[in-house]
């Protein structure tokens, strides 16, 4: 399948093979670095034994590997102690062979999840959540490291909509991992932006004035086709698991096959936000790797 798709006027986004796309150009670049002694190597930690973070870990060392960089793995039990836990951190931050660190979430109720995230180095913080690089995302600094699931989101915006400025941009969900990283984003691309959350008086009459319409509330078929503007464009962040009688599915917080009757376009729940976030950790790692290099060169 190409990038996109018709799906009845609606355009679909297919994530799956614009990360397929990125994953071609990453394993060339990783080879390039590799010439230059360099293989980006990626550590994550696992605290404790929470089924979908293992899901989501294995997922990320395949992936990692498959891209030529390296993969390192810290299982830890879930009494780790935090200042365990800091040590550890601290013994990655100073490796110079790893150049990403990520810390599985979420971690025990025990460990306070803010002291460890801004225990990362920000350098190699390729999840983006240490507050150095929230920060420069907040006031629209463009050299800090940017979460991988909005970075995501708005690889896909761009496949449909060549320019965002001046679009009216309605973001549901603003935790820190994708909604409030994902209005900050879109207002440093010229959008006007409205973040709208369980607070939200009327979050419907919110979203059908949204040009772009993006969905982070892990709440299964949330939004109707009449929440939807005709002609926006819709991305679906969501990913709940559900019990049907045929089984366990995975599906968005947006109804999709009503949606996508009068969107401009729509991305499908799996194989939409999905593997744009790992192809976007990913690149976050190769990033962090190839500013070694930078700024080696400024050093000496
Ligand atoms: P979260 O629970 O931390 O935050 C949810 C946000 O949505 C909150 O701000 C809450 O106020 C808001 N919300 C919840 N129900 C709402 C409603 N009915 N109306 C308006 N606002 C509502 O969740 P999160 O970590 O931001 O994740 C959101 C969803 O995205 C989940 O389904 C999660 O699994 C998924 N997710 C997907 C990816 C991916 O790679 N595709 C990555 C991260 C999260």
């Amino acid at each position: 399948m190409g990038m996109n798709s018709m799906l009845g006027d609606a355009t679909m986004i297919n994530g799956a093979a614009v990360a397929g796309v990125m994953t071609k150009a990453m394993i060339r670049d990783v080879d390039n670095l590799r010439k230059q002694g360099i293989t980006p190597g990626l550590a994550v930690v696992l605290v404790g034994d929470d089924p979908a973070s293992e899901v989501y870990v294995r997922s990320k060392i395949r992936k990692t590997k498959a891209v030529g960089m390296n993969s390192f793995c810290h299982r830890l039990p879930s009494d780790t102690s935090q200042s365990a836990l800091l040590d550890l951190i601290a013994t990655l931050n100073a490796d110079p062979d790893i150049h990403g660190i990520l810390v599985q979430l979420p971690l025990p109720l025990h460990i306070q999840r803010d002291a460890v995230l801004d225990a990362i180095s920000p350098e190699k913080d390729v999840d983006g959540f240490h507050v150095l690089n929230a920060g420069k995302l907040a006031v629209g600094r463009t050299d800090g490291m940017i979460p991988c699931t909005p970075r995501g989101c708005m690889i896909l915006l761009r496949q449909v909509l060549p320019s965002l400025a001046g679009l009216h941009a309605v973001v549901i969900g603003c935790s820190n991992i994708v909604g409030r990283p994902m209005a900050r984003l879109l207002l440093n691309e010229g959008c006007t932006v409205v973040v709208t959350h369980l607070q939200t008086r009327d979050v419907a009459a919110e979203a059908r004035r949204a040009d772009i319409l993006i969905v982070a509330a892990g709440h299964p078929g949330l939004v109707r086709s009449n929440w939807v503007k005709p002609g926006a464009v819709v991305i679906d962040v969501g990913i709940n698991r559900i019990t049907t009688p045929n089984g366990t599915t995975i599906v968005g917080d947006v109804a999709f096959d009503e949606v996508a009757d009068h969107a401009k376009a729509i991305t499908p729940v799996p194989g939409g936000v999905g593997p744009m976030t790992i192809a976007c950790l990913l690149q976050n790692t190769l990033q962090a790797a190839q500013n070694t290099i930078i700024t080696k060169a400024l050093v000496s």
